[in-house]
């Protein structure tokens, strides 16, 4: 493929970034000076919900909306540091007046509604443990992770209730109370209203010592490759979200902020609650799922400045035929960032087409905590590119040798797996009930992310792919992102997948799965063009040699393309853990 580069003018900003000099501010870095720019405790230690709220709350930020809520039928609901902590505090007063103690777990199954906030920074005063499930899964997927993680108390709604968790309850057996959003009275001594409990409870709490070791969240991953894991996390990750969101999101105190991640899934937490609070900012949450027109309205009406979304909200967007820059003011808007999946770089040059600026890509995993690698406001681009490892964090290519030690790949442009010197702030510290396949992940002290990737000379991270989608075909190694953004580049391309299938002669061959953009119909001859378009692009060796057209490719709910599952249904075998599968 061919790398163009995309340049900053920094004179045309009108903020100036956070991180101007790369490898200085690199060098110069240290995780104890990040830690001075924190209060501590009154009562010592270390708490995620006192830093990125109560601290505002005391002081000259008190009145400064925290919170945007936009609810899906137009209402507004806004609330101020000062609101945030006296709502959150009483919700920490619940349960601490039911007994719910230290690193004991309270789930959230609740659409994006403003009691789901104020719990969440709730459980963190009292010590307890979050677990954010996502609102759409189904009732098996709810049950697998409430039973593996413990679930002592659940925050609902009436509808979620009645409709996914009635039915389970006889099997949830750690579960001692559901406190529902919004009930008016309480069911039982179990099933509780959460309007007549917050009534009830008084809204200042003192948070307790908190050790920067004690357990914060509880994160299933995506279960792109397999079963989700359970991915145990701390109070000191918020060193590497407070630097992350300096560095990656470049926030500065007037940033208008919108992440549109869903709690459910770890940016929607780290980033969707934690990183614009800890950072005084005004986070805007948006009830609604994905609607073109809504997202860029709110982008106008809401003057939001930083924007972090998904690649594939990216590719829905760039599958309508519309020119935001011209049909909406985005005037505020100065930077978009993207998690998740890899970024074609067909999406970051839209961006830089129709959006007007490029969309800036970084990687991260649920076991990482925090943003890991990314592109820079003030930085040049590589579209396809992860960027360069954040200032603190050490990422190297490595290869496994087989008598299990590590080498370093440091030549250019080499591939091999992707790793994370141990010490990050945010690293996850157990899978739940899993020590095994934890200390798997770990080489000495390094992290292996499961991911393959290269560095090119500038230092700039590549993604291949994940190790399992690895195509092996006539002694070439191709990654399936490498394929699939060249078939985008087709104007008839909406989004590809692509797979390996067994084949005698070749080893594997390279199939993809693609869908169209609008205007666009599956025909044979449609199907001989995109062949010779990967050829063209491509070169024989590494282009698709089938191609099946799909109206959707399967995804998880989070939006990643789920290639074991186009591999498993190709080749008739199991389609294993579905639970995150989309509907
Ligand atoms: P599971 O571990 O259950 O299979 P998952 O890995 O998809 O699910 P997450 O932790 O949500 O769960 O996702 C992290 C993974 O997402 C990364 O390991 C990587 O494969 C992919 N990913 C995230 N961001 C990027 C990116 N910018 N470029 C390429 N891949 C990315
Ligand atoms: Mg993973």
């Amino acid at each position: 493929m061919e790398k163009k580069w995309i340049s900053k003018n920094i004179e045309e900003f009108p903020l100036r970034p956070n991180l101007l000099e790369y490898d200085k501010e690199y060098r110069a870095f240290s995780w104890q000076r990040i830690a001075e720019n924190f209060d501590g405790l009154p009562s010592g230690g270390l708490n995620i919900a006192h830093e990125a709220i109560d601290r505002h709350a005391n002081g000259e930020l008190r009145d400064k909306t925290a919170l945007l809520w936009l609810g899906q039928n137009g209402e507004k609901k806004t609330y101020s540091f000062a609101q945030m902590k006296a709502e959150s505090s009483r919700f920490a007063n619940v349960l601490k007046s039911l007994g719910i103690a230290k690193g004991e777990r309270v789930f959230t199954l609740s659409t994006r509604l403003p009691e789901l906030y104020i719990s969440a920074i709730g459980v963190l005063k009292n010590r307890s443990v979050l677990c954010p499930l996502f609102s759409q899964f189904g009732p098996e997927p709810i049950l697998q992770r409430m039973q593996g993680g413990d679930a002592k108390v659940l925050v609902t709604t009436t509808r979620l209730f009645e409709k996914k968790i009635r039915p389970l309850l006889e099997q949830l057996n750690t579960l001692s109370y559901v406190f529902l959003i919004d009930a008016l009275e309480d069911e039982n001594a179990q099933v509780l209203s959460l309007p007549r409990l917050m009534e009830q409870a008084d809204e200042v709490f003192e948070i307790e010592r908190t050790d920067p070791e004690d357990m914060s969240l509880l994160h299933f991953t995506s279960g792109t490759t397999g079963m989700p894991k359970g991915v145990v996390h701390v109070h000191k990750a918020l060193y590497t979200h407070w630097m992350s969101g300096k560095y990656a999101l470049d926030m500065h105190p007037d940033d208008i902020y919108w992440c549109t991640a869903d709690p459910g899934w770890v940016t929607g937490t780290a980033y969707g609650i934690i990183t614009p609070w800890l950072h005084g900012l005004t986070n805007i949450v948006d009830e609604s799922e994905f609607d073109a027109e809504r997202w860029y309205s709110i982008l106008q009406e809401q003057n939001v400045s930083i924007w972090y979304t998904a690649p594939t909200a990216i590719r829905r967007l760039m599958r309508i035929d519309s020119f935001p820059a011209q049909e909406y003011d985005l005037s505020a808007l100065r930077l978009i960032q993207s998690v998740g999946e890899p970024l074609n770089p067909e999406a970051v040059l839209w961006g830089v087409e129709k959006l007007k600026m490029p969309i800036h890509d970084n990687w991260w995993q649920t076991e990482t905590g925090g943003i890991m690698i990314s592109n820079l406001l003030s930085q040049s681009i590589r579209p396809g590119s992860m960027g360069r490892p954040l200032p603190g964090i050490e990422a190297a290519i490595v290869r496994l040798e087989d008598d299990g030690t590590l080498t370093q790949v440091t030549q250019a442009d080499k591939e091999g797996e992707l790793a994370l010197k141990v010490g990050w702030p945010s690293m996850f510290r157990a899978y739940l009930h899993n020590e095994e396949r934890y200390k798997k992940c770990f080489v000495g002290e390094w992290y292996l992310s499961g991911d393959l990737a290269y560095k090119d000379k500038e230092g700039y991270f590549w993604f291949i792919g994940r190790a399992d989608d690895i195509i092996k075909t006539s002694g070439h190694m191709v990654g399936p992102f490498e394929v699939e953004s060249s078939l985008m580049e087709h104007p008839g391309v909406a989004e590809a997948g692509v797979i390996g299938k067994p084949d005698e002669m070749i080893g594997q061959l390279v199939k993809a799965f693609v869908s169209l953009k609008a205007g666009y119909e599956p025909s044979e001859e449609l199907r001989h063009e995109l062949l010779g378009f990967g050829r063209s692009k491509l070169g024989a060796a590494v282009a698709p040699k089938e191609i099946e057209f799909l109206d959707n490719l399967p995804k998880t709910r989070s939006g990643k393309i789920m290639r074991r599952l186009l591999k498993a249904r190709e080749l008739g075998l199991s389609e294993g853990d579905t639970s995150t599968l989309e509907d």
